[in-house]
């Protein structure tokens, strides 16, 4: 028996996209010496991708189709595909496609050769503007600079890992607050990396704002790097020595205090921001252990459709 592949595709209201995103994707997959399954996870779109998804998993059934009962994010899904696949090799890709389809054949010549985690760098985004691309490799330089573990700049929420790898991240990582990409790259076994040019979106706009972003990137060094914790340390050295040194300078010159008002609120400005921003960063890693405490389910399914196997 020939091995199969699993195409997970996560789905947040992209009715526009999605039968062209089929009929590209089918044409490629047909071609290839493996067998297939294209498992579409619907992350609570409330647009019509649930009837279209519903369409095809009723005329194809290489369409696989698990329905969350509400939006639980890109990454959810991601993590739901992988729980629910049942092939020797998983790539995940976005439903948009700006991840071309067009690699999928490169992608499995890597799973014979043996490799078990298949990273896809892009190297041109045309959609996301200067700004978001700026964001993107200042984020990635500082979370190489923060945590001891490397993050390759660029790579995406499309990557291909074997089955076995699967298996890890479906078992030892179950975290709320996560990094997907991030565990991908840090697994080890044999990896390798395929460059691919992201295109702009074929339809449909992006569903990732820049705060969001911004929550994810902030949830990301947390999730990383403890860096930030012991920033109150270094604090507290600093101003202890600014005070040695300002204490020294008084006594050594004797003429008191210096009658300055302006200093004085300055300093206890200064003093203050810092102690408050380092509370805020406590207050970041408790309000994760908090989420990782209360265990809540990761995703909720609510149906599904052609899925034979089942999952514990
Ligand atoms: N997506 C999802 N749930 C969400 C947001 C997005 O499943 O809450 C899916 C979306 O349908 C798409 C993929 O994640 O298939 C990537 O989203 P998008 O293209 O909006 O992100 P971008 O490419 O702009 O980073
Ligand atoms: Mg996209």
């Amino acid at each position: 028996m020939g091995k199969r592949l699993s195409i997970v595709v996560s789905v947040y209201n992209e009715e526009e996209v999605l039968e062209q995103f089929y009929q590209e994707t089918r044409a490629v997959l047909e071609e290839l010496p493996w067998d297939y399954e294209l498992l579409f996870v619907n992350d609570g779109s409330w647009d019509r991708s649930p009837e279209i998804l519903k369409g095809l998993a009723g005329r194809d059934p290489h369409v696989k189709l698990i329905s969350f009962s509400r939006n639980f994010g890109h990454e959810a899904a991601m993590i739901a595909g992988l729980d629910h696949s049942g092939g020797d090799g998983i790539v995940c890709m976005d439903a948009d496609l700006q991840h071309p389809p067009a690699c999928l054949p490169q992608i499995t010549e890597k799973f014979d050769q043996g490799y078990e985690v298949v990273s896809m760098v892009r190297t041109k985004n045309e959609s996301a503007g200067w700004f978001k691309n700026l964001c993107s490799v200042g984020f990635y330089k500082v979370i190489n600079v923060m945590s001891d573990v490397r993050f390759e700049s660029n790579a995406s929420d499309f990557f291909g890992v074997s089955s076995r790898v699967a298996q890890v991240l479906k078992k030892n990582y179950r975290e709320r607050v996560r990094f997907l990409r991030g565990y991908v790259q840090n697994v080890g076994f044999s990896k390798t990396t395929i460059q691919y040019e992201a295109g702009a979106r074929a339809a449909g706009e992006s569903k990732y704002s820049l705060r969001k972003l911004f929550r994810f990137s902030v949830n990301t060094i947390v999730c990383f790097s403890n860096l930030p914790l012991k920033l109150g340390i270094y604090a507290g050295v600093l101003a202890a020595c600014i005070g040695m040194v300002v204490m020294i300078y008084t006594l050594l010159t004797r003429n008191g205090a210096p009658s300055g008002y302006a200093t004085i609120v300055v300093l206890i400005c200064f003093m203050f921001a810092i102690l408050f921003v380092i509370v805020g960063i406590i207050g970041e890693y408790i309000a994760i252990l908090f989420t990782e405490l209360k265990d809540r389910p990761i995703y909720i399914v609510e149906e599904t459709q052609n899925l034979d196997q089942t999952v514990e």
